[in-house]
């Protein structure tokens, strides 16, 4: 039987229909409206598309999104300078950071600036830390590994007990999404560039995670039969039938792994949509607790 494809666009529409009531409650209760704002340093086009549309899913929940751009010359010090700004400033919740950062800005020097109650994109080194802590909590989540959990959980796929395998060990993806999976009682394996007989490795997995950036890398014959597969990977493939000359593609050979696996996540349309729901998702939480602490609009 062909698998379940976990629709991640209409799982993040329904996540963010609910923040959006939530977004409202939180003004009315106490005229309170989240703030996010982007911090874009550099002319590279694929981050300005991104911040793009993060703004646009922030302005489309009801919350406020400030915009801020510096040239690609900008030094570290004007960097740290404008995310402390910010980190001072009542009508801002969250703070996120564009990666990846121009050549020789020190990415762990800004990304630790941002204050740990702002930093919705949970890569603060202190976050990242706790997050790989056994029973600590970091205050946020990274958002793209939080969606590929909630896929998982929404899709029913026992976590608890079973073999996860993880292609991928980056701060960003990979080794986020691994502790994720630890902290729900996998037994968890992490892959990477080095790793030997990955397809063997892969074929033992009940959850398997490629975050690899390689297109349609992981074949049908690296995945057990009835295997939830999440795949991350966004890669461009050359495509003269299209306008753009070119098409998305996953890390995952789509139509091989759908005849083996139990449930699938497309690409486009699978983890993608779910990293801005849980954007918006920690942004909200970062505002809601804002308001918790006392503080008022301003
Ligand atoms: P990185 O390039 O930072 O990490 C890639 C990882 O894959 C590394 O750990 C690397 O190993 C490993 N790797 C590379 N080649 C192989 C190979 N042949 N076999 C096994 N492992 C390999 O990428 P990111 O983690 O930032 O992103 C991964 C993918 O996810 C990309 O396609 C990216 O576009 C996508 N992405 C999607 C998001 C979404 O919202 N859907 C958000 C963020 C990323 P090593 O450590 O040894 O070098």
């Amino acid at each position: 039987m062909p698998a379940r494809i976990l629709d991640g666009t209409a799982l993040a529409a329904e996540i963010r229909a609910t923040i959006k009531q939530q977004v409202e409650h939180l003004k009315a209760a106490c005229g309170i409206t989240p703030g996010l704002a982007t911090v874009l340093v550099g002319d590279d086009p694929a981050s300005h598309a991104y911040v793009r549309s993060k703004r646009k899913a922030c302005t489309e929940v009801g919350m406020e999104s400030f915009a801020h751009e510096l040239p690609a010359t900008a030094t570290q010090e004007e960097v740290v300078a404008l995310v402390t700004r910010l980190n001072a400033d009542p009508r801002v919740h969250g703070v996120l950071v564009q990666l990846p950062l121009p050549h020789g800005l020190d990415a762990e020097g800004v990304l630790g600036a941002v204050s740990l109650d702002k930093d919705v994109d949970g890569f603060h080194p202190l976050n990242i830390g706790r997050l790989c802590m056994k029973g600590r909590e970091p205050l946020f989540v990274p958002c793209t590994p939080l969606g590929v959990i909630v896929l998982l959980e929404k899709a029913g796929a026992p976590l608890r007990g079973a073999r996860a395998v993880v292609i991928g060990r980056s701060n960003i993806v990979g080794l986020p999404v691994a502790m994720l999976l630890l902290h729900r009682d996998c037994t968890v394996t992490i892959c990477h560039s080095r790793t030997e007989n990955l397809p063997a490795v892969c074929r033992s997995a009940d959850i398997l995670v490629a975050a690899v950036g390689r297109a349609e890398m992981v074949r049908g014959d690296w995945v057990k039969p009835g295997a939830f597969v999440i795949d991350v990977g966004i890669n461009r493939v050359a495509d003269a039938t299209r306008q753009t000359g070119y098409r998305l593609v996953g890390d995952v050979a789509f139509d091989e792994v759908k005849e083996v696996a139990a449930a699938l996540t497309p690409v486009p349309g699978g983890v993608g949509p779910m990293t801005i729901a849980m954007l918006l998702h920690n942004t909200l939480e970062a505002a809601k607790r804002y308001a918790s602490r006392g503080g008022s609009a301003p």
